[in-house]
């Protein structure tokens, strides 16, 4: 039998309206820089909910493993080198399409193509130091709140 289109409206409404997790890091620029403060409040602003919170420093292996699908890249050796270079802040936000909602509020990867409005555009100086990560897609960013984060933590 087939779907009436208020059914399927319905079924799309409670696809999008899903709580979603996402990994987010606010990078060494950042941190080192003092915008801490001012990229949380944002986080709060956009109606995330911070799960989980813990400021480290990633070694050298860590930040190998955490970009582990860039390994091979040119631009690899440069990412591990930024990634390690000071404490981060790393992040386990929840909201409604979190994953998605968190890329737009960074911004582009690249912080001189940013939209205005954006931690991008606000706080990264260039696309090898732009500020904070956030996760591609509901794969990665189960990777990536499991590779900081126990399951116990988030719970
Ligand atoms: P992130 O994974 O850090 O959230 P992203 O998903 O927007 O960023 P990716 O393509 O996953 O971008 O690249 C990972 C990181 O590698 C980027 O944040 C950037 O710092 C760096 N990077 C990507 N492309 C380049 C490049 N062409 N030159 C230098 N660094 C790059
Ligand atoms: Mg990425």
């Amino acid at each position: 039998m087939r779907h009436s289109g208020r059914d399927r409206r319905k079924g799309e409404e409670q696809t999008m309206n899903q709580l979603e997790r996402t990994l987010a890091i606010i990078k060494p620029d950042s941190f080192a820089g003092g915008h801490t403060g001012e990229i949380l409040a944002m986080i709060e602003a956009a109606g995330f909910r911070i799960l989980g919170m813990r400021m480290t420093r990633l070694s050298k292996a860590q930040a190998q493993g955490f970009y582990d699908v860039h390994r091979g890249k040119p631009f690899f050796a440069g990412l591990v080198e930024f990634m390690t270079e000071g404490p981060v802040v790393v992040l386990a936000l929840e909201r409604e399409n979190a994953i998605k909602a968190w890329r737009d509020l960074m911004g582009a990867t690249n912080p001189a193509g940013a939209a205005e409005g954006t931690i991008r555009k606000k706080f990264g100086t260039a696309i090898d130091r732009n500020a904070v990560h956030g996760s591609d897609a509901p794969e990665t960013a189960a990777y990536e709140l499991g590779f900081f984060f126990s399951g116990a933590d988030l719970a």
